[in-house]
């Protein structure tokens, strides 16, 4: 190690232990491990949830009702009671001082606050003044403890119950770490450049300035610059990611030029929207060059990427190469199945040449063969297939994850569709793309079936491109919403729902139900959708011709129930989630959920996305008691929009950006402080950045910090493969 400043690669290299008042605690020392806290650097990276202002403090005297205010005092005295009403409320009554006066602080549903506040304590509360009985109160306040801090600024770290770790313990090794900092400096990553255009602080005054600031001013700026950082790593990451798959990675030059599509489109029962064929054009462009495409495609339920998909598809399969779609589910994997090979059902595609053969040379065409492999293809069959797809004789295969298998072999794979809801990571694109013949790398589109906003898009795939199909197929009417507010079994708050359906059924249109989620078990899942069905068929629903479609019934089964809802043979179709994508039935007018308020926006989006297809209007009627905040946000969201990118920002919203990285960005990039939605721009301005500086230094060897710290937040093999010179 040299003597230069400190980067926080060699941050990492130093264990929590290095701080002394750690060495001897080995309890509070294994509990920072369980909370992934291991080196210095994750010591200095764990940020306070937030600063105390103790300049805005208030005194009780002071205060006047209707203040959002801060007061910092001692409680004199607390107690407990139940209230009278119904149902009977725990209220938690306090005393506290503050030497000008005493404030009345009251919890709800809090009892555990008498034992937290005991008379003696000294504390935060940050909350609302109001008036009680003539008397100034706050009510439910945020409590926080400070400790006899005197600075002006505290920040606030996240604290343990067992072993007791307090904001203050942190907040003294991580003062003790920076302080051991001083003699070498920190490393300055970013270029000056960059900081000047941006107006962003040193990343030595911007640790400091979060852990030890002198004024909320330098709170901000510090973070400001940390998130920048944060983003910036993960950027990085991804321009080098793509840059090096471009580099190193052979592609296939496609045949463009070929009929096949064309014959496909022509076939087709209405013409490509116009964003259909922008997009389709920019993923052929990409298909006929000599790099492998990495593209995503964005676009809201019922925009058409089915038809965009298969184009790319048959692009590979006129050339003579073979295509591949994986869907996350075995449930969606049938239903691609099912619509991809109607669509496709009367192409015909040149044979291959017969070596030695009286017609060498000449070809017989032959009808395209799609074939489905999941995990539930027989072994037997699993051996036959093996055998179609390494001669050449499938052209395309369409399956879940089965695909990634070691023994799947194409004879040559050309372009890999994978249609990923969020469900796969990088590592299983991967997977699919090393299955290219020797030194032909397939081209790849991910498709995403449910939008999401564009910085998320750029975090979450920023190593991809970026096509958005931003238009939806002439001819459809729009949803209309309504949120019954009730349980699913509540007759009187329901009877609309099922007059409505009975209606429509009368009309001559078909329903779907969607029945409530069992996330516990699929088979718990499957008796309640079938009690569901028989409930709907005795009562609400009587006379009616009604199927049942659930994930764990046998394929042919299920392909009987949806063929004969499909000719109408059935009035309504009650299922699980299984109908959430790939079914089509433009007759389908109403769409109903049960306990809607249980599932997640993008899929209650895509479960609406069923109806609205045809000619007629459609309703979606969610029925949910709505008993959590989120759970109403959601369906409130859904009433109000049917935009796919809107909802999508909303989700994002509610879940924050963990789940949305999820899987995705394992290892230690996780954002820490910045949000991809306060952020935005940020975003943005990382991305260029990144781009910035890997276009003019492809391996960041001349900005050494940089690539030491991305390196030390990459996984080890990632590290490898992106920073090798
Ligand atoms: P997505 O997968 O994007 O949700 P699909 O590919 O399932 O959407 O297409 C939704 C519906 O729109 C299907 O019924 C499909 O046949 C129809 N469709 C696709 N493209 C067009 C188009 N250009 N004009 C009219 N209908 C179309
Ligand atoms: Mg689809």
């Amino acid at each position: 190690m040299t003597d230069g400043p400190l980067t926080y690669a060699d941050l990492a290299g130093f264990d929590v232990t290095a701080v002394s008042a750690l060495a001897s605690q080995p309890k509070k020392v294994a509990r920072l491990r369980e909370l992934g806290i291991d080196t210095i650097l994750d010591l200095v990276t764990t940020y306070p949830r937030r600063h105390i202002d103790r300049s805005r403090e208030a005194s009780i005297r002071e205060l006047v009702p209707g203040d959002q205010a801060m007061v910092v005092g001692k409680v004199a005295r607390i107690s407990s009671r139940r209230t009278r009403g119904r149902p009977p409320r725990t209220l938690v009554t306090a005393e506290v001082g503050d030497g000008t006066g005493y404030l009345r602080i009251s919890f709800f549903n809090q009892g555990w606050r008498e034992k937290q506040l005991p008379p003696g304590t000294e504390a935060v509360f940050f909350g609302k003044v109001d008036t009680f009985q003539g008397r100034l109160q706050m009510a439910n306040p945020v409590v926080d403890f400070i400790g006899d801090k005197t600075g002006r600024i505290i920040p606030l770290y996240p604290q343990s119950e067992k072993p007791r770790i307090t904001s203050e313990d942190v907040a003294g090794w991580i003062a003790t770490a920076l302080g051991k900092t001083r003699a070498r400096g920190l490393a300055e990553p970013l270029p000056e450049e960059y900081r000047k255009e941006w107006g962003l602080i040193g990343r030595s005054d911007a640790l400091w300035g979060i852990h030890a600031p002198e004024a909320m001013a330098d709170v901000t700026a510090a973070r400001t610059r940390l998130v920048f950082d944060e983003l910036l790593r993960v950027q990085v990451a991804l321009v080098l990611r793509k840059r090096a798959l471009e580099r190193t990675a052979k592609g296939i030059v496609h045949d463009t030029s070929g009929d096949l599509v064309g014959r496909f489109h022509e076939a087709l029962p209405y013409p490509l929207t116009g964003a259909q064929r922008r997009v389709i054009d920019e993923i052929t462009h990409d298909l006929g060059g000599p790099h492998p495409m990495h593209r995503l495609l964005q676009g809201d339920v019922g925009a058409g990427k089915t038809v965009v998909a298969v184009s790319a598809l048959l692009v590979a399969i006129q050339g003579g190469h073979q295509g591949a779609l994986m869907a996350p589910t075995e449930v969606l994997a049938e239903q691609h199945f099912l619509g991809i090979r109607d669509l496709l059902a009367d192409l015909r595609v040149a044979g291959d040449p017969e070596e030695g053969s009286l017609f060498e040379g000449m070809t017989e065409d032959r009808p395209l063969r799609v074939e489905l492999l999941t995990n539930r293809t027989t072994a037997a069959n699993r051996r036959k297939l093996a055998e179609a797809l390494a001669d050449g004789s499938v052209d395309l295969l369409i399956g879940t994850h089965a695909l990634i298998e070691d023994a799947v072999a194409f004879r040559s794979l050309g372009v890999v569709v994978i249609d990923e809801q969020h469900r796969f990571g990088v590592e299983q694109r991967d997977a699919l793309r090393q299955k290219g013949a020797e030194g032909a790398t397939p081209d790849v589109l991910v498709m995403t079936a449910t939008p999401i906003p564009r910085t998320a898009a750029m975090t979450v795939y920023g190593d991809l491109d970026v096509s958005v199909l931003d238009e939806l197929p002439p001819g459809r009417t729009p949803i209309r919403t309504r949120w019954v507010e009730a349980a699913a079994d509540d007759d009187d708050a329901t009877a609309e729902v099922w007059g409505h359906v009975r209606a429509e059924v009368a009309a001559g249109r078909q329903a779907y139900v969607v029945c409530p989620l069992v996330e516990e078990s699929e088979k718990l899942e499957v008796s309640s959708a079938q009690e569901t069905h028989d409930r709907l068929a005795a009562t609400e629903l009587s006379g009616l011709r009604l199927g049942l479609l659930h994930g764990r019934m046998p394929s042919a089964d299920k392909e009987a129930v949806m063929a004969a809802f499909r000719a109408g043979d059935l009035d309504v179709l009650v299922a699980t989630t299984v109908i959430e994508v790939g079914v089509d039935v433009p007759n389908a007018t109403v769409m109903v959920i049960l306990d809607a308020d249980r599932f997640g926006i993008a899929q209650l989006h895509q479960l609406r996305g069923r109806v609205g297809r045809g000619a007629d209007a459609s309703t979606c009627w969610l029925v949910g008691a709505g008993t959590t905040p989120d759970g109403r946000a959601r369906l409130e969201a859904m009433v109000r929009t049917t935009d796919g990118f809107e909802l999508a920002e909303v989700d994002l919203d509610l879940r924050g950006e963990g789940t949305l990285m999820g899987e995705r960005q394992k290892g230690r990039n996780d954002l820490k402080l910045a949000s991809l939605r306060r952020d935005r721009v940020w975003v943005e301005r990382a991305r260029q950045v990144a781009f910035d500086l890997i276009d003019g230094d492809p391996d960041l060897s001349g900005h050494p910090a940089l690539r030491d710290e991305v390196g030390a937040f990459l996984a080890d093999e990632d590290a490898d493969f992106l920073l090798k010179s």
